[in-house]
């Protein structure tokens, strides 16, 4: 069984896409970083070789671009976004890339870069880094499973979690045992996975991290709904959560991001309204997503729209005094119940389509929000069973191979979506609930493994092919 903290599942991030660009990004990171440190100053030439849909899609998704930032070095969390165009341009134009460490080398993009369209059977999101050293030759094979996670065949990461997971006061694999435990301990679920993080940090760095992924959530948010104009990629999409912004008229000034959840609070909002607001959050986000901005993978970068929106839904409309602890309370449930679907089934688009990263983000979404509404353990898991099962089947499609239609709407019908659902739950007797989350993530899984590979990030069916870049 894998220890999954609500840090590995709520990541600090670049856009657009968790599996096709952190997870290469952090990949490269990572194979300089393992090279023998007296070899790193004798690399004559790296070559990088991406597979299946990171080669189908992985030029959209901005793959090569975020292996050349993992091979330099450079930290996805805090790396100025704003510098990437001008990096790239000059590597390209140079011919040369300092590894990280400092050692320059000759790199020319199309040629040390390769796309080949086959798959590796190991995992559909393959990829290879070989390093030339004085007539010898390391390679390494890695795959980004989805929501920023890689792993080698061999699942070293999952060796390490697996001694990490026997550390937790409350293993849970299933949605049953997490109740189990809420039962057993007289806890709310917030409270457990509490007590499992308590085991690997101490409060002062679970306040601290939570509170920066809130502040990324916070800040994408506030950047979307402030910045206009047209997304990159050649769609030509126009950003909508500006205007979308203005027609809510926040009447009052402010100057950021904290002031601006202020005026919100204070601005009168009809039900309409209400959808629209969810919805203008949503889009904020996933076009921040989309032009590589910072976001918070939550579980996906595609995804991660729904729970900045449902919990800033309930902050500037549900509970206008609601602070840090329903902020933490919101973000633990979430977390949690991601990590049963990882478990249970995937949060990788390219192994089970759409349903496995919006999908998964209502049902962490609308968990959360259920939990700060008061439900019981068993309303919690019947609202993430809601979420999920009006997304069973859902297909990924992206057109273009970037993460903009039918991406960008899609989270804010997912948030919708999870507001839905929180609300049915605790409105329902969850003993009565014929459908489990067990169960739901279990037909997750076996739609998953009978979609076509059209449909799982290949940009190969659906929109991607009956809509085409000229129409756009
Ligand atoms: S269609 Fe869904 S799964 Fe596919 S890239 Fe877009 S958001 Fe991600």
């Amino acid at each position: 069984m894998e220890c999954i903290s609500v840090f590995d599942m709520l990541k600090i991030g670049v856009g657009p896409s968790s599996s096709h660009t952190l997870g290469p990004w952090r990949a490269a990171m990572r194979f300089v970083d393992e090279l023998p440190e007296e070899d790193l100053e004798k690399i004559s030439r790296i070559d990088v070789n991406l597979y299946g849909s990171l080669s189908l899609t992985g030029a959209g998704h901005a793959t090569d671009i975020a292996v050349v930032m993992g091979l330099r070095g450079c930290d996805p969390t805090v790396y100025p976004v704003e510098n990437i165009p001008g990096d790239m341009e000059e590597i390209r134009n140079a011919k040369k890339l300092t590894l990280a460490g400092g050692h320059e080398i000759d790199f020319v993009w199309e040629e040390n870069i390769c796309f080949n369209r086959n798959f590796l059977s190991f995992h559909p999101n393959g990829m290879s880094f070989s390093a030339f050293i004085d007539g010898e030759v390391i390679t390494e094979t890695y795959y980004s499973i989805g929501g920023g996670f890689v792993v080698q065949e061999e699942r070293k990461n999952a060796r390490k979690n697996q001694s990490i997971f026997k550390t937790f006061p409350f293993p849970i694999q299933k949605g049953d045992e997490l109740l189990a435990i809420c039962k057993r301990e007289q806890k709310r679920i917030h409270d457990i996975v509490l007590e499992n993080e308590r085991s690997v940090r101490n409060d002062a760095e679970i306040d601290d991290g939570i509170e920066t992924i809130w502040n990324v959530m916070l800040q994408s948010m506030y950047t979307g709904c402030h910045t206009e104009g047209i997304l990159p990629g050649g769609l030509n999409v126009q950003r909508r959560a500006f205007q979308m912004h203005q027609n809510l008229h926040v009447d009052q000034p402010y100057n950021d991001a904290e002031e601006w959840i202020q005026c919100i609070r204070s601005t009168k909002v009809s039900f309409r309204e209400i959808l629209k607001w969810v919805s203008c959050f949503a889009l904020a986000v996933n076009e921040v997503n989309a032009s590589l901005g910072r976001i918070v993978t939550a579980p996906t970068n595609g995804s991660a729209g729904v729970i900045p929106a449902v919990l800033m839904h309930y902050l500037t409309i549900e509970n206008r005094q609601a602070g840090f602890p329903e902020i933490k309370e919101f973000l633990l449930v979430a977390g949690e119940i991601g990590s049963i679907f990882k478990k249970g089934a995937t949060i990788s688009a390219a192994m089970g389509g759409c349903q496995a990263e919006i999908g998964v983000s209502s049902a962490m979404a609308a968990g959360a929000l259920c939990s700060l509404l008061g439900g019981s353990p068993e309303q919690i898991l019947m609202a993430s069973e809601i979420a999920m099962e009006h997304h069973l089947g859902l297909t990924c499609d992206p057109i273009g191979g970037l993460v903009q239609i039918p991406c960008i709407e899609r989270n804010a019908m997912g948030a919708i979506k999870a507001i839905n659902a929180a609300e049915l739950a605790l409105d329902g007797d969850a003993s009565k609930a014929k459908v489990s989350l067990d169960n739901v993530i279990q037909t997750m899984w076996e739609t998953a493994k009978d979609m076509n590979s059209k449909y799982k990030e290949t940009s190969e069916g659906g929109l991607a092919v009956h809509v085409g870049m000229s129409d756009c």
